[in-house]
């Protein structure tokens, strides 16, 4: 069966993910994501009702027109998990595949939310849940089919795709970190990996997630950073102004954890901004997390500064905030409370928690530096980087290597010098560029049978 790979997006970027694999006349694409960046650059620009063909332009989202180039139909749309660079074209491109978009249950619930903010375009792709641990057979020759390994990633209910051929398997490894002590959720599924690694015909192609491939060591697990957030807000505890914390709003295990410590610290947690509200409520009605019943979620502009008006009548000391902005973006919260734009005011000595690392690109850098300024300004104290990545580093991607021992690899999420940390180490385990570590860029078809 021949067997070729459309490497479409992500492979010169973190952002806009998209791959695509043929498995005789079956295709089936992993990701449809966004470049975030590529939006937000530009002031006040609104994806919602603009074109994909002027989003591809920007290099918002993944040229797909490379599809024509393969023969044969799609089958499905597997999204990995609901971070944007993963989903987030889903709404622009998904409408011109006769196929469903078939997903972990969060995920399929996020990528819902997606298509209903959507105003040009009417996707009329089915939705499937599909759990970690399942399969489902791909076309009609009975000989493809479509498994989920759980994975731990910094959102919950991620998973790997791994299509089985007759000439192997084919593992997409995106988004993941290697996690035993996840806060929410199973641990990642090693055992599985190796099974896979070593039944039938063993691993044909492995495309990695290359994010950190160029960090030293091991990434630390999610227990880490909440033992890490314990001791920062505990050690606020006697502090009788105003704590506010920011984290990312997907990040519903980090979320929860500040919810609980603000609670031990004497404080009511309430989460602020649009995207907290939703994601968090999405993640408690389908119980994959369990917040106090007082807790309060609040997205419109109008009830977030009300509520703020009522933290500053009754008192910042018993009160915790958790809010969007983490990155320093314009029109979030801590932002603006920084512009001194919201009814919360900072006071000298008031501490702002960054429960987040700064996504490694000059217009975070440069914004994240700006919001830090504007709330030092107001008097606030800084506390950052309390996080861990949500990504492999070099000692996760031997792990990775050895467990499923893959006949080709392809690096992606990641431009060329992102993927030169990878190179270095596939090459130490015998793999050699050009015959079966294949380094390529977006809109390239690599047959690899
Ligand atoms: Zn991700």
């Amino acid at each position: 069966m021949e067997i070729e790979i459309a490497t479409i997006g992500g492979y010169e970027e973190v952002g806009r993910q998209m791959t695509a694999v043929r498995a005789g006349n079956d295709i089936v694409i992993f990701d449809m994501g966004l470049n975030l960046s590529k939006v937000l650059i530009h002031d006040n620009i609104r994806t919602e009702g603009m074109h994909s063909l002027d989003l591809i332009d920007m290099g918002a989202i993944p040229d797909d027109r490379i599809m024509s180039d393969l023969e044969g139909d799609v089958k499905a749309i597997v999204p990995t998990h609901g971070h944007l660079d993963h989903i987030g074209a889903i709404s622009k491109l998904a409408h011109r595949y006769d196929a469903p978009v078939v997903a972990s249950p969060f995920t399929i619930e996020l990528v819902k939310g997606e298509l209903a903010d959507e105003q040009k375009f009417d996707s009329g792709n089915d939705l499937v849940k599909m759990d970690a641990g399942e399969t489902m057979s791909i076309g009609d020759s009975g000989k493809v089919e479509l498994e989920f390994v759980n994975v731990t990633h910094s959102i919950i209910d991620a998973i790997n795709p791994v299509l089985h051929t007759p000439e192997g398997a084919v593992v997409y490894g995106l988004d993941k970190r290697m996690d035993h002590t996840p806060v929410i959720g199973d641990p990642i599924d090693m055992k599985r990996f190796r099974e896979i690694g070593r039944e039938g015909e063993g691993v044909l192609c492995y495309i990695e997630d290359c994010t950190n491939a160029n960090k030293k060591g091991r990434t630390q697990s999610e227990n880490v950073a909440r033992e890490h957030l314990r001791d920062v807000l505990y050690s606020m505890e006697d502090y009788d102004g105003g704590i506010v914390a920011t984290t990312f709003s997907s990040h519903i295990a980090r979320v929860k954890s500040l919810v609980e410590f603000a609670k031990d610290i004497g404080r009511q947690p309430v989460l602020l901004g649009r995207s907290m509200e939703q994601y968090s409520g999405t993640a408690e009605r389908m119980g994959f997390a369990e917040f106090p019943d007082d807790l309060g979620m609040f997205g419109h502009r109008n009830s977030v500064d009300r509520t703020f008006e009522r933290i500053m009548n009754e008192g910042k000391e018993d009160y915790l905030p958790v809010v969007t902005g983490h990155q320093g973006e314009p029109r979030a919260m801590l932002t603006r409370m920084g512009r001194g734009e919201t009814p919360y005011e900072l006071d000298d000595g008031d501490k702002v928690v960054f429960s987040a690392g700064i996504i490694p690109e000059p217009t975070n850098e440069g914004q994240r530096y700006q919001a830090e300024k504007l709330l030092g300004m107001q008097g606030a104290r800084i506390y950052s980087d309390i996080h861990v990545s949500g990504h492999l580093r070099q000692e996760g991607h031997y792990e990775m290597l050895d467990a499923l021992q893959p006949k080709h690899v392809i690096p992606a999420h990641q431009n060329m010098k992102g993927f030169s940390g990878y190179v270095d180490l596939a090459s130490n385990q015998g793999y050699k560029l050009g015959r079966d570590l294949h380094v390529t860029c977006n809109g390239n078809l690599i047959q690899i049978v």
